[in-house]
């Protein structure tokens, strides 16, 4: 708030003394001219008396002597003075020996002076004989005109009355000076100094002290401001540690810290509301200890205390992988993991939270074995509220321990086999090399200007001892999840590598095999040696090796992907981008990464002949390679009117059923062998 400067106190003050002054001085100069007034009648006195007694002696001689003449220069005499305006010599019982007058003087200040001073004043004196004689002989009477005394006397009460208020003006202003320099000034100041103060941390800036003002009433205001402003900051510092540690005891579990059952519900609401925008999925987890109240009874609370801070401990280990964590009450917590891709996500992490729990804890020098149950509740499927959620997965805890404990459940029973079934899969993957479980087949792939087959695309296939054959679209997820990816990536290169080889020194030294990578290992360091050793040691020739990568795992981190792939190319191998259309890439970073050739994804070519907008799309790609200078595949080509169709389009490969299905390496060189001699003798791409 600024000072407005009429508001200011020095000019208030200047208001009331100047009022004040002037009123005293006023009343002042008022008396004074009272006091005039009465001086200037006396002086009008004084004065006749004079006269009268300077004329008194030929007066006496006059009227001693009845000399008229001698009377009317008395007479003439006394009229010299101005003031005179009448004057008589005789006995009062007689006509007069002489007299005179003359008319009142007109003069402009008449008005004001005569009703003070009256217009005229007579004085007479008594003409006596000397002693021892002493006989009366008549009077000397004289007439004084007030009108001069008058004029002296405004001027002096005009004087006065200046003076009297000048004064006061003077005194006034000097009050305001003084008052101005004093007191507002140094007020100012700290008005400033208090705007600046931060009401949140009061005693930041402390009032700095007025010179020349320590020991006065300034310097008291400013010293007790200032521990005033000290213990407002202290208060507000206790008030709020106060407040802060309220809502952690409203927001957190007590014993262990971790967020309660409130708390928990608040994050979980942000995580669902993300996640519903971004159309993510989430899992929560409701964690119950087996045996707790066992534990209990066994030990003290005390202990049992300890064995939660412990295992709250071991929880919050997982907590990169968490949305939330808290404790919902007694002996169960909650985990949420935001945006997983799939139910998998939050299969593995409850496996992980039962197998961390195979350690035991050790309280008062006992091992002690926790174990648990989880209920698992997936969003969007199993409830879209952070109450559905939360109350389906305790739920699902519960009737899970009901049945057999130290174990995950997921809410929906198909959601909890499949996983399961996935999770012993994911154990067998393990050894499925070891096991030789692991085999490749090959899929032709066909050059549209002669329709010689150029190439094969190598496939990996699983079988499992019980379940028979798994798709790789549902293992390869899970040996990328188990990491187990590197090492059969690397036998597939191994066994491609040696298999182009073989087929090259079979005769068909052209044929070219397209093998799978998958993101994992593209951003593993060593792939770009493993592939130039596989190239060395196979002696293939450069660009008889071609490696797929797909889009989304490219997109990831476009400069990281760029330099694999260089060095991946430098090595000799050239690079396809696999089941191209279906990520959500933008086609500006095709640009910037090297690449030889597009795989126009098979669902696009699947319905093309059926759905517009497929056929829009194949075009499109097919055109995009061209003016890119890559070349451009068609994967699922399974009819002639599909071939037709991309043929015309300019489209340079195509892979499919309609060639034939991946083969195992034996069949495939059969079908090798066969087309290589139909194409010699027919050009019939019908009978490949
Ligand atoms: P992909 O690389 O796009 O392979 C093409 C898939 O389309 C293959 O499925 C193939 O059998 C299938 N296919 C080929 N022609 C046709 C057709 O005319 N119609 C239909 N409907 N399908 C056709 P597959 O063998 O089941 O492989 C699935 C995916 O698994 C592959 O897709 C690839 O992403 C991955 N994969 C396969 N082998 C490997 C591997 O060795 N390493 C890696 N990282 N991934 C692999
Ligand atoms: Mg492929
Ligand atoms: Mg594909």
């Amino acid at each position: 708030m600024k000072l407005e400067l009429k508001h200011s106190l020095s000019l208030k003050l200047l208001r009331v003394v100047l009022l004040s002054a002037l009123v005293v001085g006023v009343a002042l100069s008022c008396g004074q001219i009272l006091f005039d007034a009465y001086k200037t009648r006396q002086a009008v006195a004084n004065d006749a008396q004079r006269i009268l007694n300077m004329f008194r002696d030929p007066s006496t001689q006059a009227v001693y002597s009845l000399d008229r003449e001698m009377g009317m220069q008395v007479i003439e005499g006394l009229f010299q003075n101005e003031s005179v305006r009448f004057a008589a010599i005789g006995h009062p019982n007689e006509p007069m020996l002489a007299e005179k007058s003359r008319d009142l003087m007109k003069r402009p200040m008449r008005w004001l002076t005569d009703p003070i001073l009256g217009d005229e004043a007579t004085f007479s004196t008594q003409l006596v004989g000397r002693s021892p004689y002493s006989e009366y002989y008549g009077d000397l009477t004289l007439t004084l005109d007030t009108a001069p005394y008058g004029e002296d006397f405004v001027t002096s009460s005009v004087i006065i009355f200046i003076s009297g208020v000048l004064r006061a003006l003077a005194m006034s202003l000097v009050l305001y000076l003084v008052y101005h320099w004093l007191l507002t000034k140094p007020l100012s100041k700290i008005i400033e100094h208090l705007t600046h103060i931060n009401p949140d941390r009061p005693s930041e800036h402390k009032l700095p002290m007025l010179k020349g003002n320590e020991q006065n009433e300034l310097g008291l205001w400013i010293n007790t401001a200032n521990q005033l402003l000290a213990s407002i900051e202290r208060n507000t510092h206790l008030r709020r540690k106060a407040e802060d540690s309220l809502l952690r005891m409203a927001q957190y579990d007590f014993l262990t810290g971790l967020p309660n059952r409130q708390q928990l519900q608040q994050q979980l609401d942000q995580i669902l509301a993300d996640a519903g925008r971004l159309q993510r999925r989430v899992a929560v987890l409701c964690v119950g200890l087996d045996d707790f109240k066992g534990i209990n009874e066994q030990f003290s609370y005390q202990t049992g205390d300890q064995l939660l801070l412990a295992l709250s401990d071991r929880l919050r280990s997982h907590s990169g992988r968490l949305g939330a964590l808290a404790r919902l009450g007694g002996d169960q917590f909650a985990l949420v993991q935001a945006d997983i891709e799939q139910p998998y996500d939050a299969a593995e992490l409850a496996q992980s939270v039962l197998d961390d729990l195979e350690a035991p804890f050790l309280l008062e020098q006992q091992e002690v074995h926790l174990r648990a149950t989880i209920g698992i509740t997936l969003f969007p499927e199993d409830g879209d509220s952070t109450e559905k959620l939360l109350q389906k997965a305790e739920q699902t805890m519960t009737l899970a321990k009901s049945r057999s404990r130290n174990r995950y459940q997921f809410y929906i029973a198909s959601v909890d086999s499949e996983m399961r079934r996935r999770r012993e899969l994911e154990k067998d993957l393990r050894d499925a090399l070891a096991q030789n479980q692991l085999y490749l087949v090959y899929q032709p792939q066909v050059d549209y200007r002669d329709h010689r087959m150029v190439g094969v695309e190598a496939l990996l296939r699983w079988q499992h001892p019980q379940h028979g054959l798994v798709s790789p679209d549902l293992f390869i997820p899970l040996a990328e999840q188990n990491g187990s990816i590197i090492a059969i990536g690397e036998w597939v290169l191994d066994q491609s590598c040696r298999q182009l080889r073989e087929w090259h020194d079979l005769g068909f030294v052209d044929l070219r095999m397209a093998v799978n990578l998958s993101t994992v290992q593209l951003h593993h360091a060593e792939l770009p040696r493993l592939v130039n050793n596989l190239m060395q040691v196979y002696r293939l020739p450069p660009r008889s090796l071609e490696l797929e990568v797909t889009e989304t795992g490219l997109m990831e981190d476009i400069t990281t992907a760029a330099q694999h792939l260089l060095s991946l190319r430098r090595s000799g191998a050239l690079i396809a981008i696999d089941d191209f259309g279906t990520g959500y890439s933008s086609l500006s970073y095709l640009k910037s990464l090297p690449l030889d050739k597009i795989k126009i994804d098979k669902s696009f070519v699947q319905d093309l002949l059926d759905d517009e907008d497929d056929a829009t799309i194949v075009r499109a790609i097919i055109q995009l390679g061209k003016s890119l200078g890559m070349q451009v595949i068609a994967e699922g080509v399974e009819n002639l009117e599909q071939e037709a169709y991309i043929i015309a389009q300019g489209c340079n490969e195509g892979q499919g059923y309609l060639y034939s299905k991946p083969l195992a390496a034996r069949e495939l060189m059969q079908y090798l062998k066969q087309s290589r001699r139909v194409s010699n003798t027919s050009t019939n791409p019908a009978t490949l």
